[in-house]
């Protein structure tokens, strides 16, 4: 049987300092716990064997590595890797779009440091329904092919099922890959990995043009991190290993949506400083963008001055991509000088409000729709600003549907227990968000005082 498998191993023809060769290491006894149809199309891929799915064989073409890189962990630079992901290979999709094809939770590596290479099956049911609603929210962000059980115990806080994910990426290269070539000190290393990245994601870019580099890098994160503040996304973790160079959401831990708005609202269990609070993502980013601008000075070409200025235009570009989703939010067609102002002083009353983040926004447009009253301060400015189109623009960029904290932890907890169902269910209403379909109208709820969730754990 032809399962549609087209693996090129380009990345295994870097510099060998960059990966380690390794395949993954064999399960007990894998079963197919979620498969992805809309994923396994794009790539041109038909059913594919729980047993390559699960790394107990190689699918054709496969040279499986596992690849190194460097990081900022909460500030503070490490040595890391992929300690428990295999890259297979590079499946070129029918339009020859090149997809990174990797196994997570696949076993030790030489980057496994005292982890065990495994991942509990929770967290891998987590990256799939998180980077699902991101899809269908139109957020850029890796995807989930599929989620395996090992069939294996792994030990965390206590004893649970193993699973993997088999992550599907534009490319894993992130800020973190950038800093670990950068430090082997031989620049052929870090020209290498930079031309690999520009032929892959930027090839509009001249040869050698590693400031535009920086430049087309800052403009994808920019967008990417103010996609995350229209739908409500708390990354979590965004150490600089975990910030993808393709502009793509990447390594879904301890993240979770706003229920009601706040900008120090934090969910990670680990994020005692707040370093990673909602409202902190912006400048988070840029950052992380700095470290990695920082990589390249070594470079033939690259003048700090030139950097600098590249990077000074982060807080611009975001706001303009964040004040334009903002007003769709809120309805406002055109643009006015008052706009930001407005979104300002219309977040500050939703921060004391206590209100839900996402409903909120629905519920301006059902009221602007029935022609009822808004009882806030600045009702009369906004409706001002609104308009005949301003119903159907909120409906297009405020989401209905979210993946709510308590909702995804009670799909998680039976899914561990074997029963797939609620995550069927929740993955069913995540499809669809910016639609208001009333047999979803469950999922719209905000949790209870009794079931919220403040925590997430890695
Ligand atoms: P993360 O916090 O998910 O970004 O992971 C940080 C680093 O720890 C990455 O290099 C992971 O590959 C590694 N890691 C996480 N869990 C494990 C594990 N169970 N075994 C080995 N390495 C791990
Ligand atoms: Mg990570
Ligand atoms: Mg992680």
């Amino acid at each position: 049987m032809n399962s549609g498998w087209r693996l090129e191993n380009s990345y295994r023809r870097l510099p060998p300092v960059l990966f380690e060769e390794r395949a993954p290491v064999p399960v007990k006894a894998p079963t197919l716990l979620l498969w992805n149809d809309a994923v396994a199309a794009r790539l041109g891929l038909g059913e594919v064997a729980v047993d390559v799915l699960a790394g107990n064989a190689l699918p054709p073409g496969s040279e499986p590595i596992a690849q190194a890189y460097a990081g900022h962990q909460f500030g503070h630079p490490n040595m890391l890797g992929d300690g428990r992901q295999v890259l297979l290979g590079e499946q070129i999709a029918p339009d020859g779009v090149r997809f990174d094809m990797a196994l997570k939770g696949s076993g030790r590596t030489r980057y496994s440091r005292s982890g065990d290479g495994r991942a509990a099956l929770g967290p891998m049911l987590r990256e799939y329904v998180i980077s699902e609603a991101m899809r269908a929210l139109g957020v850029p962000t890796t995807l989930s092919l599929a989620v395996v059980g090992t069939g294996e115990a792994v030990l965390r806080e206590d004893i649970g099922p193993g699973g993997i994910l088999v992550r599907v990426a534009a490319s894993h290269v992130r800020v973190g890959t950038f800093q670990f070539a950068a430090a082997q000190e031989d620049p052929a290393v870090l020209v290498a990995l930079a031309d690999h990245i520009m032929a892959r994601h930027f090839p509009a870019l001249a040869a050698g043009d590693y400031v535009g580099l920086v430049r087309e890098v800052v403009a994808r994160q920019a967008w990417l991190i103010a996609e995350w503040m229209r739908v409500g996304f708390v990354h979590g973790v965004m150490n600089t290993d975990n910030m993808a160079l393709s502009g793509e959401t990447i390594d879904y831990g301890p993240c979770a949506f706003l229920e009601a708005y706040g900008r120090d609202i934090v969910f990670s269990s680990i994020d005692h400083g707040g370093r990673y609070a909602f409202g902190a993502q912006p400048s988070i980013a840029l950052w992380n963008l700095t470290r990695f601008a920082e990589t390249l000075l070594a470079l033939p070409g690259v003048a700090i001055d030139d950097l600098k200025a590249v990077l000074e235009g982060f807080p611009a570009v975001f706001e303009g991509h964040w004040l334009a989703a903002m007003r769709g939010k809120l309805g406002l067609t055109g643009a006015d000088d008052g706009d930001a102002a407005l979104v300002a002083e219309v977040l500050d009353w939703l921060e004391t409000s206590a209100q839900d983040h996402t409903n909120f926004f629905r519920a301006l447009a059902d009221g602007l729709a029935a022609d009822a009253d808004v009882d806030a301060p600045w009702a009369a400015r906004w409706r001002a600003r609104t308009g005949p189109e301003s119903v159907d623009l909120i409906r297009r960029t405020a989401p209905a549907v979210i993946p709510r904290n308590h909702l995804v932890d009670a799909a998680l907890r039976a899914g561990e227990g074997g029963d797939l169902e609620p995550m069927r269910a929740l993955l069913d209403a995540l499809a669809l968000p910016y639609a208001e379909k009333p047999e979803n109208a469950g999922f719209r709820m905000p949790a209870s005082p009794e079931q919220a969730i403040t925590r997430t754990f890695c």
